[in-house]
């Protein structure tokens, strides 16, 4: 998408706070700092490249609010990061915690950098050096500020995150809480890789079972052969497709960067991963059909169309031409403010960014949360649960004199371990949210999910401030 030299993403991300704080009696001041980002820092840094010439580097971090501490956000590598895009990721950050109930403030970080143009020592040298800068002006630490993987990231760069800082914090025992998002060998938790996935396909799941809201739409019930088109096929975007084809969707369109591949059929995501993987692109899959402008994709026709790729993808002048039914945004203010008014004028669905991508901050809760315990989720518990469920089992049997199968058995007995735990934690947290966001929407009879939402997020911030005494 052509990006407007206007356009700034944190205004988008105001205006949305605007038209959520309408609906409530908070003091105009009090949203004035809800919206406001508190500490912003910017800084350039030099680094030698193998030709041994130099370059500098645009680095940031935003601290958005503390009004929960640590505060949380991912890190971004990507040519678009600059100020504007930083503080609005750090606010919906905000947003996104609040409404989740973790217990933190918002904050982003980003490198300008295009991430294929730098060998991977020299992205350990760009993302040790941004971790020296932020250690040097107190901007990371587990009680401060706890970064996590972002677009453009991923655990590789977590693990230098947090190797660099706990070389700086010799003796500190909860330094590994300085990040989430790490490989499972460097203290990270089971379930984070594909957290924000499966939260998309946690949330979508809820909101396809409402069949008064599916009759609106036209759609029926549950998540089965429904047909999806996924933008992005990173992080997001390809567990998001794995986690709903499994549920029994139908992909049936990715489109990426380097362009789009359409199956009305449904693609297979796993297989198309390792095709991309092997011939470097996600073009010539099969009977596919190649998209070559992969935004024309998004305009296909499907049932659910999750943006999973970056911000400013649907906006008032591809809106019009969508035509999907429900639109999850995967990505990071993927719709625009103008965008969503089309959308919501044709009668479409829109699930928000800072509810359905919430998987992805709340098993970082889970994974600092054991960092800081330093014992994994199940230890204690597992083989305690086993021999009870065991105990219950034979007696059942003893008591109808019958005698169950090995696998059901096995089904039963088997306690919860790491991964079955986060998940759980995981469709707990998304389900809960749902529940509020829908109630809201009902309670004031409004039309856009992401109002409803931002009044549920921006209520819970108030809160930590009204009892403050800071505001009347
Ligand atoms: N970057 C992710 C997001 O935008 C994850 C943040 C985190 O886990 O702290 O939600």
């Amino acid at each position: 998408m052509a990006t407007d030299p206007n356009y700034s993403f944190y205004e988008d991300v105001n205006q949305f706070v605007d038209k959520a704080a309408k609906h409530t009696e908070h003091p105009a001041g009090l949203i004035q700092q809800i919206k406001s980002c508190n500490s912003i820092y910017k800084f350039n840094f030099p680094i030698k490249m193998e030709d041994g010439t130099y370059q500098v580097l645009e680095g940031y971090r935003v601290q958005h609010s503390q009004h929960k501490q640590p505060t949380k956000g991912g890190i971004r590598f990507a040519e678009t990061v600059n100020e504007d895009e930083v503080k609005a990721l750090a606010a919906l950050m905000t947003y996104k915690c609040a409404l989740a109930n973790v217990p933190f403030g918002g904050a982003k970080g980003g490198v300008r950098i295009n991430v294929r143009n730098y060998s991977v020592d020299m992205l350990e040298k760009i993302t040790r050096r941004y971790t020296s800068e932020l250690i040097r002006k107190n901007f990371i630490g587990p009680a401060i500020d706890v970064p996590a993987p972002d677009y453009g990231t991923g655990a590789r760069e977590m693990a230098w995150i947090a190797d660099t800082y706990s070389t700086f914090n010799p003796g500190q025992v909860n330094s590994n809480g300085c990040v989430t998002g790490k490989p499972l060998t460097q203290s990270g938790v089971r379930g984070r890789t594909e957290a924000t996935g499966m939260g998309l396909m946690f949330g979508l799941r809820q909101a396809v079972s409402y069949k008064e809201d599916m009759d609106e739409l036209g759609l029926t019930t549950g998540l089965e052969g429904k047909r999806v088109i996924v933008q992005g096929f990173g992080n997001v975007g390809y567990y998001s497709a794995k986690a709903l084809q499994d549920e029994g969707a139908l992909i049936i369109g990715i489109a990426e960067y380097e362009g789009g591949v359409y199956d009305e059929n449904g693609l297979d995501v796993e297989d198309l991963f390792r095709h991309r993987r092997e011939t470097k692109s996600i073009l010539n899959y099969k009977n596919a059909k190649n998209v070559e402008n992969s935004n024309e994709l998004l305009e296909y026709e499907c049932d659910i169309l999750v943006p999973a790729a970056l911000e400013n993808q649907i906006t008032g002048e591809n809106a019009p031409r969508i035509k999907a039914k429900i639109v999850g945004e995967g990505a990071n203010g993927p719709v625009t403010p103008d965008a969503e008014n089309i959308l919501l004028e044709k009668g479409v669905m829109v699930i928000p960014d800072m509810y359905l991508n919430s998987g992805g901050v709340t098993v970082s809760y889970f994974e600092w949360l054991k960092n800081l315990s330093r014992v994994s989720f199940g230890k204690m518990d597992k083989r305690w649960e086993e021999m009870n469920n065991l105990r219950m089992v034979q007696a059942i049997e003893q008591a109808t004199n019958t005698t169950l199968s090995e696998n059901i058995r096995k089904t039963l007995v088997r306690g919860a371990d790491e991964r079955d735990l986060v998940m759980s934690g995981l469709e707990e947290t998304m389900v809960n949210s749902y529940q509020h966001v829908r109630d809201m929407l009902k309670r004031k009879n409004l039309k856009s999910m992401r109002t409803a939402a931002m009044i549920v997020a921006i209520n819970r911030i108030a809160i930590s401030y009204l009892d403050l005494g800071i505001f009347p």
